[in-house]
């Protein structure tokens, strides 16, 4: 009789690790899966960095999540970077390809197959807060998918103007920058206004973004990053208006959904994701 009691091993390495609610939803979904693969969360300091990568590769494991504040430090550590993750200039994904590890970026990829569930973005005007890591991953899988205009709203200069450029350059849609030194409003003509901003993040949960919505209208599709909590007060505020809104959770499961392809080949059932999520941030 053969046996097996060789688990695939994929995992995350980040600081703050405790705080990160992915190991028990791709636990759920691999288990739901039928598959013998785990994932296991990983406690790993910037001077361990190197250490840690080395030890997946010793160890066999498929591939592993990246989060705050590895993101671009990883990349000095991998094989190759794909399309968008070297557009992005960060990795929150990694993927063993032939004895090789590749760095992929699903966070941008996991918002807009939320985004893209509701409306076709297609010719949108897009206004988004923030221009850190997630914005710079939103805002490039956006032009990439063919939104008309993306205005970056932020506090730091040079980060926003920096992230204007980069879309400018390498993509087709129309990039602006707006200095986010007052409060600033909400034209009518934005389809789709993003938080990619910490703004609200637990346990700062009474924080507000600096925005007037009094211009707009239900038309405007409001998504939030901010996974915990899921209902945040710009999402409250998006509702009282009318409009859709797409929380951080979504963006969470999503992202989940396309490591767990990128690692296995299978599509995970996002609906088994979600009710481990709503389980835990209820
Ligand atoms: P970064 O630190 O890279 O960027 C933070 C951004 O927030 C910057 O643009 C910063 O502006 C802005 N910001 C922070 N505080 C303020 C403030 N008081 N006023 C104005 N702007 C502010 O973080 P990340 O991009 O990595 O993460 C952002 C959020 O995205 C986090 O809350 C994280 O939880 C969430 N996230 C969610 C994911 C999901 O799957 N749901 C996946 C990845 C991230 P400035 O440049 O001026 O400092």
């Amino acid at each position: 009789m053969s046996l097996h009691f060789l688990s695939s091993i994929t995992g995350s390495f980040s600081q703050g690790a405790a705080e990160n609610p992915t190991v028990a939803m791709i636990e759920d979904a691999y288990k739901d899966l039928g598959i013998n693969w785990r994932y296991v969360n990983c406690e790993v300091s910037p001077s361990n960095l190197s250490n840690a990568v080395k030890g997946a590769k010793a160890m066999n494991w498929k591939g592993f999540n990246c989060s705050v504040p590895h993101k671009v430090a990883i990349i000095e550590h991998l094989d190759g970077l794909g399309d968008s993750a070297k557009l992005i200039g960060a990795v929150n994904t990694v993927v063993e390809r032939n004895g090789l590890y590749i760095g992929e970026n699903t966070d941008g990829k996991g918002f807009l197959t939320g985004l893209t569930d509701i409306l076709d973005i297609k010719g949108k005007r897009v206004l988004i807060l923030g221009a850190g890591g997630a914005a710079r991953a939103i805002s490039v899988e956006l032009a990439l998918a063919g939104v008309e205009s993306i205005g970056i709203v932020n506090r730091n200069v040079d980060r926003g103007r920096d992230l204007v450029s980069l879309l400018n350059q390498n993509t087709s849609a129309k990039a602006y920058f707006i200095q986010w030194d007052h409060t600033v409003a909400v034209e009518q003509n934005i389809d789709i206004l993003v938080n990619s901003t910490t703004i609200g993040l637990y346990p700062r949960t009474d924080q507000h973004v600096n925005i007037n919505l009094s211009l707009v209208g239900s038309h405007t599709v409001v998504a939030d990053v901010i996974p915990n909590p899921p209902e945040t007060n710009l999402l409250k505020a998006a509702k009282e208006k009318g409009c859709q809104t797409i929380n951080g959770l979504e963006m969470l499961v999503n992202q989940g959904r396309l490591g767990i392809r990128y690692w296995t080949g299978l599509e995970a059932n996002t609906d088994v994701m979600k009710a481990c999520l709503n389980t835990i941030f209820a």
